[in-house]
């Protein structure tokens, strides 16, 4: 037998992925340092809150969501991708199946419509859910669905319905467990440090600081994979339909991507198409 986890491209060993929920307008800003730092991740929208460019918000309020014409051009930055995060962000905890369902399709469709592509992650509105919540949403094709969670782990997680995150910005462990990513090294599974949050409190509490300095601390690394949720767990998903021969020694790649894993203590790649010995 010859284990085989699973590398990122490259053969990297670990990833970082952001995720922000609510699609409001300090995203703007966000985005820009995200693109200063090369860090990617994944916006949370609920496309039936934006509005339009007249609307009044009253002095000082801070969670103030994306006009409707800035959405598109926002979004579709390569730095970031999108996911749903239900249509009006009810709690969908004791709602029944169908409520559930029209919010997290209703969203679905709406996206799909706005971006032309197909979206598949979730973060889950408020926080709370049960195996009800799952079971719709994975009716309604989704593949991940992000709690509020916090595992304070880098490991890869077991589970991606539902997601557990590593932590929220304002975890005060933030910056230790940062750390902690950086001076380790993978053995087996590789590391994904998953990070999430709400833009709009960084102009609430005044501390953009928060996630600059996770930015900087964690860009620019040779040994890490940037990416949004999707590209990660994508990929993720391909590794996991490499073939393998009965002894695990002939690895062949359906898929249409080159494949990195570990195997017996070496970085092996399998690219599409390709059957390899190792
Ligand atoms: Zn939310």
């Amino acid at each position: 037998m010859v284990r085989k986890y699973m590398r990122f491209p490259g053969g990297l060993g670990k990833a970082v992925t952001l995720s922000y929920d609510d699609g409001v307008q300090q995203d703007i800003p966000m985005i820009a340092l995200m693109k200063k730092y090369g860090v990617k991740g994944t916006f949370n929208l609920n496309s039936a809150r934006f509005i339009t460019r007249d609307h009044q918000y009253p002095e000082g309020k801070v969670w103030r969501a994306m006009i409707d014409e800035d959405v598109v051009p926002t979004y579709s930055d390569p730095i970031c991708s999108v996911a749903t995060h239900s249509a009006h962000h009810p709690t969908l905890l004791n709602a029944s199946e169908a409520e559930i369902a029209q919010e997290i399709l209703s969203d679905r469709i709406a996206l799909e419509k706005l971006f032309g592509k197909v979206i598949t992650g979730h973060a889950i509105p408020n926080g709370p859910y049960d195996e009800t919540t799952i079971k719709v949403g994975k009716m309604c094709g989704l593949k991940f669905m992000r709690t509020a969670k916090a595992t304070k782990s880098y490991k890869y997680p077991k589970s991606l319905m539902p997601l557990d995150p590593t932590c929220a910005h304002s975890n005060p462990d933030l910056m230790e467990l940062t750390e902690k990513f950086l001076a380790d090294t993978p053995k087996e599974d590789p590391f994904l440090f998953y990070l999430w949050g709400h833009t709009y409190t960084f102009e609430g509490d005044n501390n953009w600081y928060i996630i600059e300095d996770f930015m900087k601390a964690v860009s620019h690394k040779d040994d890490i994979w940037y990416a949004t949720n999707d590209e990660i767990f994508d990929y993720a998903e391909k590794f996991s339909l490499l073939e393998c021969s009965a002894d695990g020694h002939i690895v062949s790649n359906p898929t249409d991507t080159e494949i990195w894993f570990l195997a017996g203590g070496k970085v092996h790649s399998v690219k599409s198409g390709e059957t390899i010995r190792v």
